[in-house]
């Protein structure tokens, strides 16, 4: 099926971006259009104006700012992630997460900034990015936004961000400990999927924090509180029983949907198994950032 007739726009500053998608009641950013064609195309979702991002030069940007912080404009494609040295030095995990995302056509053209914004629950990079804290920057007609990771999926396909706000950098504080990535999938999109990331102090084998994310079971990320807290302030040699006694509550709390990936007691088994896979990981490490 063909999608509606629409106009297309190519503004070349965010600004400009931004006027063009208010000027009209349903004005839709178009990145790499992997989400948004196909839906065009079903007639699922119907746009008579498509603004293409693509000219605005910056927005595919990768760098470690001063505050160390590092930065990744949202027009990225998962492909570039993958490939790109400071998410390789900084962040290995992210680039093997991007490097196998999807296949090789949705990575060369897919970005993330489109992936967060379709608000996908089935997807990898939003699960890593909560467990990063990252803060994605939105640009809107009355100025800038920042909204945590863990805050920016409302509901399945359903976001905070206004349909005149564009999501220019994602934003998170270089890694001072492993982060890790574990996901099941069996058909196109992760079924289940965990993310961990340790906050260390330079030389230590002591967690000061841990922030774990499970994604694809709910409409959005979900932290395993119980699992932070017991990971709190423990030497890495005592993370392994730390995890097994608090999974069970950590799991327990957990919103599961059921649906064509598993019911609820497989899911929250297949979370916990990824789980113990990434301490693992991240003790193999041996907890050196
Ligand atoms: C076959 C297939 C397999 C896939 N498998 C996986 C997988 O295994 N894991 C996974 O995580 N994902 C998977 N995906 C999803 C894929 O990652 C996304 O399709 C891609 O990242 C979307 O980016 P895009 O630039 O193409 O977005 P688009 O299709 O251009 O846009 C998607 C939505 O976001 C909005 N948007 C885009 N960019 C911005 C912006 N900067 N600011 C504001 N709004 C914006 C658009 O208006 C639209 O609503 C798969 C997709 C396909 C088609």
């Amino acid at each position: 099926m063909l999608p509606s007739p629409f106009e297309f726009e190519r503004p070349s500053t965010i600004a400009d971006a931004v006027n063009a998608v208010g000027e009209s009641d349903d004005g839709m950013f178009y990145s790499g259009g992997t989400e948004l064609l196909l839906a065009m195309k079903m007639r699922v979702i119907h746009t008579g104006r498509l603004i293409d991002i693509k000219g605005i030069p910056g927005l595919d940007r990768i760098a470690l700012n001063d505050a160390n912080d590092i930065e990744i404009g949202a027009r990225c494609t998962h492909k570039k992630i993958a490939s790109d040295p400071v998410i390789r030095e900084h962040v290995p995990a992210l680039s093997s997460l991007c490097a196998n995302v999807a296949n090789v056509r949705v990575r060369s053209v897919g970005t993330i900034g489109g992936n967060l914004c379709f608000g996908e629950p089935h997807a990898d990079p939003p699960t890593m990015l909560a467990a990063l804290d990252a803060r994605l920057v939105l640009n809107g007609p009355s100025g800038t936004r920042i909204v945590h990771a863990d805050d920016f999926i409302r509901s399945e396909l359903e976001t905070v961000r206004e349909p005149d706000e564009l999501l220019a950098v994602i934003a998170f504080s270089r890694p001072t400990g492993p982060v890790t990535y574990r996901r099941f999938k069996h058909g196109e999109r992760p079924s289940v999927n965990v993310a961990m990331a340790w906050s260390l102090g330079v030389g230590e084998r002591t967690i000061k924090s841990a922030r774990v994310r499970v994604g694809a079971l709910g409409s959005r990320p979900q932290p395993l509180k119980a699992v932070e807290d017991a990971l709190q302030g423990i030497s890495v040699a005592e993370v392994r029983p730390a995890i097994e006694a608090a999974l069970p509550t950590a799991l327990d709390e957990l919103e599961v949907n059921e649906d064509r990936h598993g019911g609820a007691d497989y899911k929250r088994h297949l979370a916990g198994v990824l789980l113990l896979r990434n301490a693992e990981e991240a003790i193999a490490a041996g907890g050196s950032a």
